[in-house]
């Protein structure tokens, strides 16, 4: 692992590189990044791992490596091997749009080596534990020009408090791959904390996590944070929107700079957060509005109801987020397709370019000037199966998404390049998405035979039993 930067590859610098590799936007750039995730999904299993376990289990692996420092030495061959550069990482300013694309990448990773030598196996336990510089060494591994990661193991209440050095080690990383913290990390939320909570005790527990997640960015200059607004645990909506706007409200008073960003959401019924007026609604209760961001999942926007295939589609939803929440108020993306058809509230991303969304949606997306300078990040599935059936992350899979992303600025969509690529990608989805079908058209009709309005009633119509045990909770 990149112990030492240095002695490897040179760290990236945008300015250095802009006249090395605009590859990206050449047509043959999607065609390789094509040729490159076709040959991963040869290799793909139909089988959906939600992403986020691997990132939950990485914790004790990681501390367990901690305690036996010694033997990193002698993997450490691997561990370089593990680190290499998936994909140079584009200079932003060969892009005709400064577009900034990412992906939400691991905390863990033990590539620290460095700060391990010499020090008592707690220290280690405790830098390990928390990880956050590993992040910007996977970003920089996969060519990501922005990043989201988890500032602490997002499904336990009780972490460590960040390291000092662990700290230091974010700073000095962020400065020697060229990474703005402030501009172009953006966090994600832990999935454990509702801000909505009715109930006195465990409201303040999710407000200490929310507030102590808030410190950890301006310990280290990260502008944004998004999380999830919350259930309403079946209270009245209204009630459930005023307390997660209380709670921001304190929480900007216990903190100075950072940007509480609320991401859109998929489904429907007690969630909060899956129209933009919910958005609009916490929004109008803040008392400072600098404080304020939203960050659009293109999933979960589609998933609720929000059309982006086409260029007519994707410009009517951008407008009604911007005559309903304001255009101001957007300031970062997360970047799926999705498994799920249109309005079926269900959170399942997709590889960009297979699912229902389509090519084309990613292709507007990647040229609308507005959405320059935010982060956009994937959090599309990377989970493989190697020969011996194992599940692996194949990191890869970003890589070649960014290129492809990338490729899409400045692209003719009428072009042979991108028809070609957009028939592809959606061919190589076409099973999952015919699984997913069958499943909401199940589910529509059995609703239907109740009397319940069905899929896409938003109507508060009660959510019974889950069929969709893979759905994400990105
Ligand atoms: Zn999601
Ligand atoms: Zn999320």
């Amino acid at each position: 692992m990149p112990r030492s930067s240095p002695r490897k590859k040179p760290a990236i610098n945008y300015s250095e590189d802009a006249d090395v590799k605009p590859s990206a936007a050449k047509p043959s750039a999607a065609a390789k990044a094509l040729a490159n995730i076709k040959e991963a999904a040869s290799k793909a299993d139909a089988e959906v791992v939600p992403k986020r376990k691997a990132e939950a289990e990485a914790e004790p692996g990681t501390n367990g490596e901690a305690s036996k420092a010694p033997k990193k030495r002698k993997t450490q061959a691997g561990k370089d091997a593990a680190s290499m550069p998936l994909a140079e990482r584009t200079a932003v300013s060969s892009l005709k749009k400064a577009m900034y694309i990412g992906a939400h990448v691991s905390a863990a990773g033990g590539t620290f080596a460095n700060c391990v030598a010499g020090k008592p196996a707690s220290v280690n336990s405790r830098l390990l534990g928390i990880g956050v510089q590993n992040s910007i060494t996977n970003a920089a591994q996969i060519g990501a020009n922005s990043f989201a990661l988890f500032l602490k193991p997002q499904r336990k209440w009780a972490n460590p408090p960040l390291a000092a050095e662990a700290r230091d080690l974010f700073i000095s990383g962020c400065t020697q791959h060229s990474y703005s913290a402030a501009a172009h990390a953006l966090p994600h939320g832990s999935y454990l904390v509702n801000l909505a909570q009715a109930d006195e005790a465990k409201a303040v527990q999710a407000y200490c996590a929310f507030v102590d997640d808030l410190l950890r960015c301006e310990q280290l200059s990260i502008r944004l944070y998004n999380f999830h607004p919350g259930s309403t645990l079946g209270d009245a909506r209204t009630a459930a929107i005023a307390r997660i706007a209380a709670q921001l409200n304190k929480a900007h008073k216990a903190t100075k700079t950072v940007v509480t960003v609320l991401e859109n959401m998929a489904g429907s019924g007690n969630i909060i957060g899956s129209t933009w007026e919910d958005l609009r609604d916490i929004i109008a209760l803040l008392e400072d509005k600098d404080r304020v961001g939203v960050c659009i999942d293109t999933c979960h926007a589609f998933a609720a109801g929000h059309d982006l295939r086409t260029p007519a589609a994707f410009k009517s939803t951008i407008d009604s987020f911007n005559e309903v929440v304001g255009a101001e108020y957007l300031k970062a993306f997360h970047l799926n397709d999705s498994k799920a058809p249109f309005n079926s509230n269900r959170d399942l991303h997709a590889n960009i370019g297979t699912g229902f969304l389509g090519l084309r949606a990613f292709h507007s997306i990647m040229n609308h000037d507005a959405f320059r300078n935010m982060p956009m990040v994937l959090e599309t599935p990377i989970d493989r199966k190697d020969p011996d059936g194992k599940t692996v992350e194949d990191k890869q899979v970003w890589a070649d998404e960014i290129k492809l992303l990338e490729s899409l600025i400045g692209m003719d969509p009428d072009g042979d390049v991108f028809r070609a690529t957009e028939k592809e990608l959606q061919a190589r989805g076409a099973w999952e998405r015919s699984k997913i079908q069958g499943q909401v058209d199940k589910k529509s009709a059995k609703d239907a035979k109740k009397g319940s309005r069905g899929i896409g009633g938003k109507a508060g119509g009660k959510r019974k039993k889950k069929v969709e045990t893979d759905d994400e909770s990105g």
